[in-house]
């Protein structure tokens, strides 16, 4: 699996370093680890499993849909982020529990427990006019 942390060559870059996985021009695989002693899972990846403490973790790619766990909706940002916006924490099949924007719901139909996906996506122009990369949540199947 090739590992993505560098400026792709379109003047794409990541939104955190090791996030994805493939190239960022295509449909990049939004990935974790998974500690091979204990089966534990995280992300952002980490070198040491924060359960157990070994090192034996390796890359693995995340589901894109999982249900919400609790949000917040943010009123104060930095100019690059229009407000308000709600930011989510999504619980994931394999037991990662990740935070992003939750976009497309107005708030008062937002569930704690709805199922939502994950969507790569740009998100924003930087300084230096490269797109940066990242990920949004979604309302997933017939809800909201
Ligand atoms: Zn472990």
């Amino acid at each position: 699996m090739v590992e993505v942390t560098e400026t792709g060559r379109s003047g794409v870059v990541p939104v955190h370093p090791d996030v994805f996985a493939g190239e960022l021009e295509g449909e990049p695989q939004l990935v974790g680890s998974r500690c091979r002693q204990c089966g534990a899972r995280f992300f952002p990846r980490r070198g040491v499993c924060a359960r157990c403490l070994s090192a034996e973790v390796e890359v693995v790619p995340l589901g894109r849909v999982g249900t919400l766990h609790t949000y917040t909706v943010v009123y104060q940002s930095t100019p690059e982020f229009p407000t308000p916006y709600i930011l989510a924490y999504v619980d994931l099949p394999e037991g990662v529990r990740l935070l992003a924007p939750l976009a497309g719901v107005p708030v008062d139909q937002v569930r704690i427990g709805m199922p939502l996906r994950l969507q790569v996506e740009p998100l924003r122009t930087d300084a230096a006019g490269r797109t940066v990369l990242g990920y949004r949540l979604y309302a997933h199947g017939g809800g909201a």
